[in-house]
């Protein structure tokens, strides 16, 4: 049968049998898709140095009759970030892995942009940032210059359920001018720096959109 190759990155590695994994991959692509990785957890296994996340893989494999594909070979490219951003790496993978199921045709690219917005921040602000683009991607969140319900304009928009709302479409806490306004600078810029209240309403913003949508929140625990 046809090998077929594409770039991927690596969501999850679960056990299979006695030696075996069941790989999650983004691939570029493919979308999300699964592949079998025989005998992968056998110490002599050339799959066990290279099937790693937060590395951009290039991956070959022999497609399924029936199923899933067969891995038979994994050339491991650069690291996407330094490893003191690998733990909040780690937390994409993990929201990614939610976002996009089985069979999206996307992930590979909006996880790698993810990923290059997290290497180029702080850790503080690398997570949020990078989580905040993935969940604007998959379309859970909305622009913050105006209300998700009605698309006005207003000055004092409101956080409740996970949205942003103007008055006349639903109250909720108070989300200011000054904090919607760093959260779209820090979008696109390495320097803007945010205050450590601003975080913290962010984040909870960011975990009240992951609970919204049945996702597991971030682990931030540092
Ligand atoms: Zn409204």
């Amino acid at each position: 049968m046809a090998e077929l190759q594409d770039n991927a990155l690596l969501l999850r590695r679960v056990a299979y049998g006695d030696t075996s994994y069941i790989v999650h991959f983004l691939g570029k692509t493919q979308g999300r898709f699964t592949l079998m990785a025989r005998g992968a957890r056998r110490p002599k296994s050339p799959f066990r140095a290279s099937l790693e996340p937060l590395h951009e893989l290039h991956l070959t494999w022999r497609a399924g009759r029936t199923g899933m594909g067969t891995l038979t070979d994994v050339e491991r490219g650069g690291m996407c970030m330094d490893t003191s951003h690998s733990l909040e790496g780690l937390q994409l993978c993990a929201v990614a892995a939610q976002l996009f199921r089985d069979g999206d045709p996307h992930g590979f690219d909006e996880l790698l942009r993810a990923f290059k917005l997290l290497a180029e921040r702080q850790v503080d602000t690398g997570l949020l940032v990078g989580v905040w683009q993935l969940l604007s991607d998959s379309g859970l969140i909305g622009p913050l210059d105006h209300c998700w319900q009605c698309a006005s304009a207003a000055d004092d928009l409101a956080w409740q359920h996970a949205e942003l709302h103007c008055p006349d479409c639903g109250g909720g806490d108070a989300v200011s001018v000054g904090l919607r306004r760093t959260i779209a600078a820090l979008m696109h810029s390495v320097t803007v720096r945010m205050s450590a209240r601003d975080l913290t309403m962010w984040q909870a913003m960011i975990q009240d959109v992951l609970r919204q949508h049945g996702l597991k929140p971030m682990n931030v625990c540092r």
